[in-house]
């Protein structure tokens, strides 16, 4: 098993003060790097990404860039150095994969903390590259998901923005209690459902569905996260003579639809194949045409 590698960002944010060495340094990843007062550990407060990495190259890379900047502003954090970000991930990145040689996949998680609330130090992040579970069960099988209500209206993001509806914050406890109660049910994962009755997204992933020639994905502003790899799919869907639509989905849609999918950066396009306990078709040629595309990506 390949070893993962840390590098650690003393100055995450543009303008940072502080030292006049490398903004980031490699660090061990076994070793603690945060103090039990850091606002990331004690409160979530901080924000995330997650990118696929093949061949030594980050996917999808500056999207997951600006998609850091967006979280940050949203969070009001000071605005995240996307250049010390790039040369940061890259860093881990190349470490891993001199560490992991042969292997295809992995992934590089990068983080902005506010920072530490007791040393009121300035915010910090870090970037850990490292190896991906194996997916392919759930890629080929599909997986059963479960309808859970997220408790939230549509309207969210417009009358209650404080709630952080579609920002990809460091807070996932609710979006992990989510899975959890998916398995108690005998599923695998979940697509929530706002308080109006729309589907939104899964607890780390964007859904898809196929309504006849159209891929139909709910649209960002209702409060889900606007997903890199669905986007990478879009972006292919008219050259397989599909059209694509960002509008609202119900539940019966999903029930009738002639195919959907989770997909996000590291378990690619996952085909849905039960609903809450009924059976839903799993279009089998698409879902490889989207793993192939996914997979074959360098960028
Ligand atoms: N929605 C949520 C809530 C997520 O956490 C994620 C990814 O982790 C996604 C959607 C999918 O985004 P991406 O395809 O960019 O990985």
């Amino acid at each position: 098993m390949a070893t993962a590698t840390l590098v650690m960002i003393d100055r995450p944010t543009r303008g940072q003060i502080g030292g006049d060495g490398a903004p980031y340094r490699r660090e061990d990843p076994l070793a603690p790097q945060l103090r039990v007062t850091d606002l990331a550990v004690t409160r979530g407060d901080g924000i995330f990404e997650t990118a696929m990495v093949r061949e030594g190259r980050i996917l999808a890379e500056e999207r997951h860039l600006r998609r850091l900047a967006r979280s940050a502003a949203m969070l009001d954090l000071p605005e995240p150095d996307l250049e010390v970000y790039r040369d940061a991930t890259r860093a881990a990145v190349a470490a891993f994969g001199a560490a992991a040689e042969g292997m295809a996949e992995g992934m590089v998680k990068y983080c902005l903390s506010r920072g530490d609330e007791e040393l009121g130090t300035g915010p910090v992040g870090w970037a850990y590259a490292g190896p991906t579970p194996d997916f392919s069960a759930a890629r080929e099988e599909g997986i059963a998901v479960v309808l859970l209500d997220r408790g939230l209206s549509t309207e969210v993001p417009e009358t209650a923005p404080w709630l952080l509806a579609g920002v990809k914050t460091l807070a996932y406890a609710v979006n992990k209690a989510a899975l959890r109660e998916a398995r108690r049910r005998g599923a695998q994962d979940v697509v929530f459902v706002s308080t109006d009755g729309l589907l939104l997204e899964g607890p780390t992933s964007t859904l898809i569905v196929r309504v006849g020639d159209a891929l139909v994905t709910p649209r960002p502003q209702i409060g889900v996260l606007p997903g890199t790899t669905q986007e990478d799919v879009f972006a292919q869907a008219p050259a397989w003579g599909l059209r694509t639509e960002y509008r609202d989905v119900r539940e019966s849609e999903l029930l009738a639809a002639d195919g959907a999918w989770l997909t996000s950066s590291t378990r690619l396009a996952c085909p849905i194949r039960r609903v809450d306990g009924a059976d839903l078709a799993v279009d089998v040629s698409l879902t490889s045409r989207m793993n192939a595309l996914l997979t074959a990506r360098t960028a």
